[in-house]
């Protein structure tokens, strides 16, 4: 398999390769060409698979420089560190099915790509005798997760940006206290969108990235999509052995469209297995306005009771235009110039009319937010997190607008990680599993930046392998 970049300026790299660049040369970001799908009789094989096997087989049919046996190891150390064998197991509460992806050692999805990744930077730096500086930006549970995937290895520091104040206090904690010493938190004075903007002006020096041998965590990271195409082929598989032949929708609480881009290329990849995908935002609905008005437009970040989705800038909604552009490199890159020129992106009718037919979406308020959150737990007893609490109020409302099978919805994090919005929709806090006991009891080191790329710089040469 080869890698290409949606804005066209680089010549076909290896999946290994990619997983290295993070961020393409030319800006773009790196995809697979062509996209694989399988037929029928390969999904009646793969149903019967555990997580871990069934991940090897479709990792594998993205990568062509990796033997199928060191993949197989490196997957299977990471999904050890999940409390369930299930790694993500789907429950079925009142009328919705709901997917769990928070069984990991962080309580969020993000753990499910990010402990691959960690292994997979620790065994090319260990065959390839380099040393690794990991620069990302987090808007609350990618910093802990890619934390946890590195820490304590070897070759590796791991630089962590996120917006000071706006992350839950027990997502600051997961980060913040970690003792190893190849982990270094920054607090920044900024948003999570400036947070991300940084790293990506540092990442696009291309002399600086090269001197320090950054390496990205961020869903700019091909590998990352790709883990998480993963979990969608397994409930598709595990949820339709119950209803039938129907092709099953999801619901995906969306901030970065890391997730739900995973989520499209699975479509593609078990086609007509998958129906539709309904793209769920809180108040910052900049993708919601995408999808039904066709114009992309940034506006101000609402700070809310969902963090991990206060985004306005969705780093991977690109490769999606370039799927919709007809995989034409020249439209990505002029529509990103328009964009910096004018802050908007419109697209035509037709291809309108495809991103409908792509996605349904909606934006969900925080006022309902918290009503999903106690009438689930009222009827059912199960407590949703507020991310999760979005896609399921969205799956709701657009109930009508959906093909008939039935919708999954992503729990994207675990309730006890955002105690206080559960609280104020239940009257009380979710009981903290064994991980986040006494948290506060340990201690917490980060640095203070200013919203600036050159303090962010002096700060990683000051501290870089
Ligand atoms: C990161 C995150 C999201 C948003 O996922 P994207 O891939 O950025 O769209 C949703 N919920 C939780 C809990 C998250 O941590």
């Amino acid at each position: 398999m080869r890698y290409i970049s949606t804005r066209g300026g680089i010549d076909p790299i290896s999946f290994t390769e990619a997983v290295m660049m993070g961020l393409a040369a030319d800006g773009g970001l790196l995809l697979p060409d062509p996209l694989p799908s399988v037929d029928s009789a390969t999904l009646d094989v793969w149903k019967d698979l555990s997580y871990p096997d069934l991940a090897l087989k479709i990792m594998d049919l993205f990568i062509d420089d990796l033997s199928n046996k060191k993949l197989g190891v490196l997957i299977n150390d990471a999904y050890i560190t999940f409390n369930t064998p299930d790694v993500t197991p789907i429950v079925k509460v009142g009328k919705h099915y709901i997917l769990e992806l928070f069984h990991g050692p962080t309580l969020a999805f993000k753990d499910v790509a990010l402990q691959v990744l960690g292994n997979l930077f620790s065994l090319f730096l260990k065959e390839s005798g380099e040393k690794m500086n990991i620069l990302g930006a987090t808007s609350g549970d990618t910093g802990s997760a890619a934390i946890y995937g590195v820490r304590g290895k070897d070759n590796i520091n791991i630089f962590i940006l996120h917006p000071q104040g706006r992350v839950s206090k027990v997502q600051a904690l997961q980060m913040t206290t970690v003792p190893e010493k190849n982990v270094f938190n920054i607090a920044l004075k900024g948003t999570f969108d400036d947070c991300q903007a940084i790293v990506k002006a540092i990442f696009n020096q291309l002399d600086f990235k090269s001197q320090y041998h950054l390496g990205s965590i961020n869903s700019i990271n091909w590998a990352r999509v790709l883990a998480q195409v993963v979990y969608y082929v397994y409930a598709t598989l595990k949820v339709k052995e119950q209803t039938g032949d129907e092709p099953v929708n999801f619901s995906v609480p969306t901030g970065n469209f890391g997730d739900i881009f995973a989520g499209y290329i699975a479509k593609q990849l078990i086609r007509p297995n998958i129906g539709r995908l309904v793209l769920a935002t809180n108040e910052n609905n900049i993708l919601t306005r995408f999808v039904l008005q066709g114009h992309y437009a940034k506006s101000k970040v609402i700070h809310t009771i969902s963090p991990s989705m206060d985004i306005q800038v969705a780093s991977n909604f690109e490769r999606y235009l370039y799927y919709l552009y007809n995989q034409e490199p020249e439209r990505v890159k002029q529509a990103f110039m328009f964009l910096d020129k004018k802050d908007e992106i419109i697209i035509s009718r037709e291809e309108r009319a495809q991103v409908r037919r792509d996605f349904a979406s909606a934006s969900i308020d925080q006022a309902s937010t918290i009503t999903t959150i106690r009438d689930i737990y009222k009827k059912t007893g199960y407590i949703l997190d507020p991310h999760t609490a979005v896609g399921v109020a969205a799956a709701e409302r657009l109930v009508a607008d959906l093909p008939k099978g039935p919708t999954i919805c992503l729990a994207t994090a675990h309730p006890a990680k955002f105690p206080d919005a559960v609280s104020k929709a239940i009257g009380r806090e979710p009981e903290r599993p064994e991980s986040l006991k006494g948290i506060e009891d340990r201690s917490s080191r980060y640095e203070v930046l200013p919203a600036e790329v050159d303090a962010v710089k002096n700060y990683i040469v000051k501290h870089a392998l």
